[in-house]
């Protein structure tokens, strides 16, 4: 027996599902072909009614589960785009504190000179004015 494939679209001839011609979404294709009709597919909505019938499944839990599953992927999506906001503000505060690290020593250094600075001059005014007779 092949295996049966999940496809979202049949791209065979007829194109449709084996049961009810339905052409879009999720289909099973069902990896045989019939000569004169072509490659057989089903759709999902035939494949739940069939699950129901041969008793498989509770379809109302199988709706649940798969309204679940949209949300879920919806709450991904939602995910992904906060990380990647999340990733860039934490790559801008990481610029942003090397920034001001860079900013604060360049203040200690400018400090540290108008330090010097006034220190020299200090020196300088007391030479001058013994030079003068002041004290
Ligand atoms: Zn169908």
């Amino acid at each position: 027996m092949l295996e049966y494939v999940v496809i979202d679209h049949p791209p065979l001839a007829p194109q449709a599902c084996v049961g009810c011609t339905r052409q879009q979404g999720p289909t099973l294709d069902m990896q045989r072909e019939i000569l004169g009709y072509g490659r057989l597919y089903l759709c999902l909505r035939c494949a739940k009614n069939a699950a129901r019938l041969f008793g498989l499944v509770d379809i109302g839990k199988v709706d649940q589960l798969e309204a679940y599953a949209e949300q879920v992927l919806g709450l991904e999506r939602d995910l992904a785009v906060l990380t990647t906001e999340r990733d860039t503000a934490l790559t801008n505060f990481a610029l942003s504190a090397r920034s001001a690290n860079t900013l604060a020593e360049r203040v200690t250094e400018l400090q540290d000179r108008c330090t010097h600075l006034e220190s020299r001059i200090r020196e300088e005014a007391e030479v001058s004015l013994s030079l003068v007779g002041g004290s």
